[in-house]
């Protein structure tokens, strides 16, 4: 089994919250001797901006400095542990880089707002690594609208730059990602896109009626155009507003393979992305196992598993 991760933000921690640590040895979920010990094959690496904190500071033209600060240090950690760990671009990348022992570290995006209606930093973004984009996180933007309570947000979708850079970063190779994404902008980019869609890090809505999780509706329609959607471990999201168990992170799984198929479940487990957990039933990637078994107690093939922990996400990375 081969871990395949796509969503962390532990790029964030370090910089942003620590400012402490590395990936070698950290107070993170996420560093290197976890995912060895776990055994994983890719991990996705977001760079993520807080809109808020740049707002009167630059805003999103800053936010985007602050992306290529991370671009740079996760590639300076890569160049400073690179008997372990080294960055990927494609496919090939990650199969080279697995055959030489090593892990591959995917560079992400999590809010396209820093774009800021400037196509040619999509180019510069995908020139610098970057291979996955969530469109925006939980804020209107340039792209589209965000996923909300508030059912007049909620049904707002894609603005037409939002199509442009849909259209673009398929002809680029880019995954798209519709985690945190309105129910309005996830049906526009099914309409727009002419690849597979990622959710990253998004659960099931009839599970755990939060925004950020997807409809039983919104899952066939991901499924039938051959998307995934990692499965998150915050709380809130699987059904406990305190606590990240394994046994509601099964029940989601087994939901997802239920309404998707078996092609359809993925792990984005939002590590470092999210406090306040009272309980952490796994609390670092290392730890990963937990969930294994609990899959397995229910009955989830090894064949199924592998699709699960790495299988289905290389397919998406393969046809995108
Ligand atoms: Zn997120």
């Amino acid at each position: 089994m081969k871990l395949i991760d796509m969503h962390c933000d532990t790029l964030w921690k370090l910089m942003d919250l620590d400012k402490s640590g590395d990936l070698m040895k950290n107070g993170c979920s996420v560093a290197i001797p976890h995912m060895k010990e776990v055994g994983t094959k890719a991990q996705f690496f977001a760079c993520f901006t807080y809109y808020k904190e740049y707002e009167n500071a630059g805003g999103y033209d800053k936010c985007y400095e602050h992306v290529h600060e991370m671009i740079a240090y996760l590639k300076r950690q890569a160049e400073e542990y690179h008997s372990d760990i080294a960055i990927a671009k494609t496919y090939a990348d990650i199969q080279k880089n697995a055959e030489a022992g090593k892990i591959s570290a995917v560079l992400t995006v999590e809010e396209g707002g820093i774009l800021n209606g400037e196509m040619k930093r999509l180019e510069e973004l995908y020139a610098e690594g970057v291979r996955l984009m969530t469109l925006m996180w939980n804020y209107e933007n340039c792209i589209g609208y965000p996923n909300s309570k508030e059912i007049a947000v909620m049904r707002q979708g894609l603005k037409p730059f939002g199509v442009e850079v849909v259209r673009w970063m398929n002809e680029l190779g880019m995954m798209i990602d519709v985690s945190h994404a309105s129910d309005g902008t996830f049906w526009d980019v099914l309409r727009y896109s002419a690849k597979p869609v990622v959710a990253s890090h998004s659960n099931c809505r009839s599970l755990c009626g939060h925004p950020r999780n997807l409809s039983d509706e919104m899952i066939r329609a991901l499924a039938d155009v051959g998307g995934i959607a990692g499965l998150n471990f915050y709380g809130p999201f699987l059904g406990s507003p305190n606590a990240s168990k394994v046994d509601e992170m099964a029940a989601h799984v087994l939901h997802m393979i239920r309404v998707g198929g078996s092609e359809f479940p993925a792990i984005g487990t939002d590590f470092d992305g999210f406090d306040g957990m009272d309980v952490l039933e796994i609390p670092d990637v290392s730890k990963m196992e937990r969930l294994w078994d609990a899959l397995k107690k229910r009955g989830i093939s090894e064949r199924q598993l592998d699709k699960i922990w790495g299988g289905n996400a290389e397919r998406v990375l393969m046809d995108v």
